[in-house]
């Protein structure tokens, strides 16, 4: 297990936030900005949900004592979507109104396709109300495209990726051209008609084709941010922050960094070949 812990370490910034709010100081430090993940899904109980909830009303308090360029990123079934809907909705609410009082910004995550619809339905009722609060959407499923001119439309701050859960044909993609046709469009989708998009992915040729649409289509560097995860690609933060354009990481924290972990792990073959050389080395 402890072996396990020290390959986590490469992808989550620690084990609370304290070390959490560490990672992210040094990234402020480079010019890059940040969103912190306290990690959670699927919580078993109301009180799971509570200490969430608390946890990320905390976390704010201190990522705006530190005056950190960082926003928080959340998932609704840690927040008690996959027990009660109205739960999960209270709960959002409380910290999407905290972030509000301190002028900091929460984005909802997307989770597998089973949560696609409630989560966009319970995201739109808040938004409604707050506007500091946005949500992810995922080129691999096939309903995306439709639900970024929605998003658009109603002017909520979108979070683009390629998705990094199994799902069906019948939901998704299942080639991997026509996951990255799907992210080309919504991206170009995002840059011309969205509200100040984050363009998430690690694929040089995704990140290249969203610098010559917006090139090309004179769309300013302020208008979009770029976003990686924590742990991969650093070097190229910094070059893409070199080059002018926003640049956020996404720093997890916590210990419930396991299904988080697989994820990291199945979706690139070079993940998968770190763990087995540290775990061959000792
Ligand atoms: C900030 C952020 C937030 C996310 N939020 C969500 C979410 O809410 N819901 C969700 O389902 N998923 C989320 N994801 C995960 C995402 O859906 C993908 O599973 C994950 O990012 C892998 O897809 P990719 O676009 O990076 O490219 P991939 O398809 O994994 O990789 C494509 C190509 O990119 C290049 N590449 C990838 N990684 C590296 C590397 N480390 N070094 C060098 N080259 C590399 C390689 O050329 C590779 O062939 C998020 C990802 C990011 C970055």
């Amino acid at each position: 297990m402890r072996a396990l812990t020290f390959l986590a370490s490469r992808f989550v910034a620690g084990d609370n936030a304290e070390d959490a709010v560490d990672a992210v100081c040094e990234l402020n430090r480079l010019g890059i900005k940040a969103t912190l993940d306290f990690l959670g899904e699927d919580c078993e109980s109301e009180a799971q949900a509570e200490a969430a909830t608390l946890e990320y009303e905390s976390l704010l308090d201190s990522i705006h004592k530190a005056r950190l360029d960082c926003n928080v990123s959340l998932k609704l079934t840690q927040f008690g979507m996959n027990l009660d809907t109205g739960l999960a909705e209270s709960n959002l609410i409380r910290v999407v109104t905290k972030a509000e009082s301190l002028g900091n910004f929460v984005r909802v995550d997307m989770e597998s396709s089973a949560y696609t619809q409630g989560t966009l339905d319970l995201f739109k009722r808040v938004f409604l109300e707050h506007k500091n609060c946005g949500v992810v959407v995922q080129s691999s499923l096939r309903r995306t495209a439709a639900d970024v001119a929605e998003l658009n439309a109603l002017g909520a701050r979108v979070r683009l990726c390629k998705g990094a859960y199994k799902e069906p044909a019948s939901a998704a993609f299942q080639e991997k051209a026509l996951v990255n046709k799907s992210y080309d469009e919504s991206a170009a989708a995002l840059l011309k008609d969205g509200t100040y998009p984050g363009l998430a992915t690690h694929d040089e040729a995704r990140i290249a084709e969203a610098i010559r649409f917006a090139r090309e289509n004179g769309v300013a560097a302020d208008r979009f941010e770029f976003q990686m995860l924590y742990g991969l690609r650093p070097k190229r933060w910094r070059e893409l922050v070199a080059d002018g354009w926003n640049m956020r990481v996404y720093v997890p924290y916590g210990t419930h960094w396991l299904p988080y972990f697989t994820r990291r792990i199945r979706e690139r073959k070079e993940n998968w070949m770190f763990v087995l050389k540290n775990l061959a080395g000792g």
